[in-house]
């Protein structure tokens, strides 16, 4: 073993799947100083998670990846659920009317996304030091101790903090005590990626409810489609076969797919749960280190991709002591709920597809009903694009004064109607771009914002909202001649709403007050040395 090297302000993330990508991305475009290792020395091909959610969307649109995405994925507009050997359909959700810029899925193996995020880091200067396994660790207030094997030994090595992305078997989990808590059964699955001739069109995504569950077909480019078939736990082995997957698929889907050219078949068992706490310490888990569950929903990597998001912008300000550590304790208080809602959801749809007799007829009865209202197709849209996720009532969010309809906690909206002043259009989502926090204010005063500068300073940026492109500006302002944004944030024509790195609301006023912006960045985002305004 190698002596311990010094790195106190570096981040370790551990495992470049998904999480850590995306984590090692927002962490370097936020001001961090960071290191990924990667046990495994090449990327994956199995094609894993292919869904990317509209929510994970606009993030990436924020970390300017998006476009790249769009181009290796396919478009999904609705997600259809039948039932019975005849597949009657029951629901039929449509993504268009959800609110989010990105009113639709993206369909894409997931080392395409895990693909995309790797050229991101290494353009933001993170190198994935691959063929490196996190094998031991140990903190104390001042840092942590980590131990690394490779090809070229063991070295023992001490960084400021930890991001346990290590999947669900995670060492880091094991290292600090955690474990999974939860069901031990979250039911037995068959994947398929394959090649499938098909005469459906491939904008949908098809789930089948039957007596031995859930099974799914997910459209994904260059004709290829991802099944994915519940299983009994005796069902087909580990590796099954084509053949097996194309009878399988007949049976319960109807027979409108070809299979050939299998590139990843498989059997696997998922368990559902999640930790009980995402910090210890210097540690922090995210993404199936901390929960596991059903993939029937299309939610795991998604949830996981955004709770790196929510917490890469904290512990950037955290490890270049920009802000205390006590605001990395609003990480498990924002994205421990979300994980848990997501295993009783996954956990719950796993169990109701798979059960039969008169509680299964009572089931596709119910589906069918509900099938019929609108407004629960447009709710089940919604809740698989995570586009209804907000931290209302967290430790870090606050304000609120005199706000109509917004509150702090949810997600910035991202109206249309908005101009830059040289009369381009304009969207708040792409302001966000810009590392740290956006403060809008739809105050006119200039002396106001100053002020609003003087307690952001390099916090980040100072948006002034005004009615018309009159004047000259000194960083980018918005034309807002509808108040859209007066209307959308509630804050009237005077107020001020502060967006966080991650794209939430986390303060809102009817009034521009720099001291209360001053008090709110200090006492709820424990940021150090904000200005008084
Ligand atoms: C076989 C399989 C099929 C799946 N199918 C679906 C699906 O159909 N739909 C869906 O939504 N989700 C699916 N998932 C889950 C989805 O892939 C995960 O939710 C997603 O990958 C989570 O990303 P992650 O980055 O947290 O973990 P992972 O993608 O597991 O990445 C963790 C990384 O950490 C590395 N690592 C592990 N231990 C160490 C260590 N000690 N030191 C260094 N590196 C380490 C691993 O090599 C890996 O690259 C599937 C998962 C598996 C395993």
């Amino acid at each position: 073993m190698s002596g311990t090297a010094e790195e106190p302000s570096t981040v370790l993330v551990v495992g470049a799947g998904p999480v850590g990508l995306t984590a090692a991305c927002e962490l370097a475009r936020q001001g961090a100083r960071v290191r990924v290792v990667e046990a495994l020395t090449e990327p994956t091909t199995q094609s894993r998670a292919v869904v990317v959610q509209a929510r994970t969307q606009e993030h990436l649109a924020a970390m300017g990846v998006l476009d790249e995405l769009v181009a290796r994925a396919v478009e999904i507009t609705a997600v259809e659920v039948r039932s019975g050997a005849a597949g009657t359909l029951r629901l039929r959700a449509v993504t268009t009317g959800i609110d989010s810029r990105y009113p639709r899925a993206l369909d894409t193996p997931q080392p395409e996304t895990e693909a995309v995020l790797a050229a991101l880091a290494a353009r933001l200067g993170v190198a994935v030091e691959r063929g490196v396994t996190l094998t031991d660790l140990a903190q104390d207030d001042r840092g942590v101790d980590v131990t690394l094997a490779s090809a070229a030994g063991t070295a023992r090595q001490r960084v400021g903090w930890v991001v346990g992305a290590d999947g669900g078997h995670s060492r880091v989990r094991a290292a600090v005590g955690e474990r999974i808590e939860g069901v031990p059964d979250g039911g037995h699955f068959l994947f398929a990626d394959v090649a499938a001739a098909t005469t459906l069109p491939s904008d949908t995504i098809r789930l089948f409810a039957g007596p031995d569950g859930v099974s799914g077909a997910f459209p994904m480019p260059d004709g290829r489609t991802r099944f994915l078939l519940q299983v009994p736990a005796a069902g087909p082995p580990a590796q099954p076969t084509l053949d097996e997957v194309q009878r399988l698929v007949d049976e319960r889907m109807g027979e409108h797919w070809r299979l050939s050219d299998a590139r990843w078949l498989v059997g696997f068992e998922v368990h559902h749960g999640q930790v009980e706490r995402y910090r210890r310490g210097r540690v922090l888990l995210a993404g199936d280190a901390a929960h596991v569950h059903s993939p029937a929903g299309g939610q795991g990597m998604n949830t996981g991709m955004q709770d790196a998001v929510n917490l890469a912008w904290k512990l950037a300000l955290v490890s270049t002591g920009r802000a205390a550590d006590a605001l990395l304790d609003s990480y498990h208080a924002e994205r421990h709920p979300v994980g848990a809602a997501v295993v009783r959801q996954t956990t719950r749809l796993t169990r109701a597809v798979a059960t039969q007799g008169p509680r299964g007829h009572l089931r596709d009865v119910g589906l069918l009903l509900l099938g019929h209202v609108p407004a629960v197709g447009e709710a089940v849209a919604a809740s698989m694009a995570e586009v209804r996720l907000r931290y209302r009532g967290s430790p870090a969010v606050g304000g609120g004064a005199g706000v109509q309809g917004a509150c702090p906690g949810d997600h910035a909206p991202d109206p249309e109607g908005l101009r830059a002043v040289d009369g381009g259009p304009a969207r708040i989502g792409d302001l966000l771009r810009r590392p740290g926090h956006l403060l809008l204010t739809t105050c006119l005063s200039r002396t106001s914002h100053e002020r609003l500068r003087a307690v952001l300073g390099g916090l980040g940026t100072v948006v002034p909202v005004r009615p018309g492109p009159d004047g000259t500006a000194d960083g980018p302002v918005l034309v807002d001649p509808g108040g859209v944004v007066a209307d959308r944030y509630g804050i009237g024509h005077d107020g001020a709403a502060l967006i966080r790195p991650d794209g939430y609301l986390g303060y809102l006023s009817a009034r521009t007050d720099p001291g209360d912006v001053a008090r709110h960045l200090a006492e709820r985002e424990h940021l150090v040395g904000v200005g008084s305004g």
